[in-house]
């Protein structure tokens, strides 16, 4: 079975900025992810690279920071109480997950204080052309309340 739009998907990937080391695979979670197709659910570039792929497929696709996160936006710098970040040790350039009004969001360190932290809202993989390995490991039709939520049921989706 061909991807298509509203089939479900579920695939294995790495991502690597272009010429550099992996930064992250689905593998080490051991699950693959699971979407359902052409809902915007991963970057548009890499909709694109997958569509009409099948089972058993394994690729990669190089997509454009255009296609990906996105060009990196200047200004989106935001000072956070320290208190938010739940007392782990904080270095400029580190990586974390902010717990947000709008859902966990991942930002970059950009500076400590004592008692505030500058941080880049910037997604961390903003500006940067991505390659991607990708593995096909499952195609199905989508059921009728999948298509109506919007979302994968089942292994590697929402539980509900
Ligand atoms: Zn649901």
């Amino acid at each position: 079975m061909k991807i298509e739009n509203d089939r479900v998907v579920r695939f294995h990937y790495s991502v690597a900025e272009a010429g550099k080391d992996t930064l992250e695979s689905s593998k080490e979670g051991g699950q693959p992810i699971a979407i359902l197709f052409g809902r915007g659910q991963i970057i548009p570039g890499l909709e694109k690279a997958m569509e009409g792929r099948e089972v058993g497929d394994s690729f990669k696709a190089a997509v454009n920071a255009g296609e990906a996160y996105g060009e990196r936006r200047e200004g989106l710098t935001q000072r956070v109480p320290k208190k938010h970040f739940g007392g782990q040790k904080l270095v400029p350039g580190m990586q974390v997950v902010l717990q947000t009004n709008f859902g966990p969001r991942a930002v970059v360190i950009e500076k400590v204080g004592m008692s505030v932290v500058d941080v880049d809202l910037n997604h961390p993989m903003a500006g940067k052309d991505l390659e991607f390995d990708i593995e096909i490991v499952d195609v199905r039709e989508a059921s009728e309340e999948e298509l109506a939520h919007g979302h994968v049921h089942g292994e590697g989706g929402h539980h509900h």
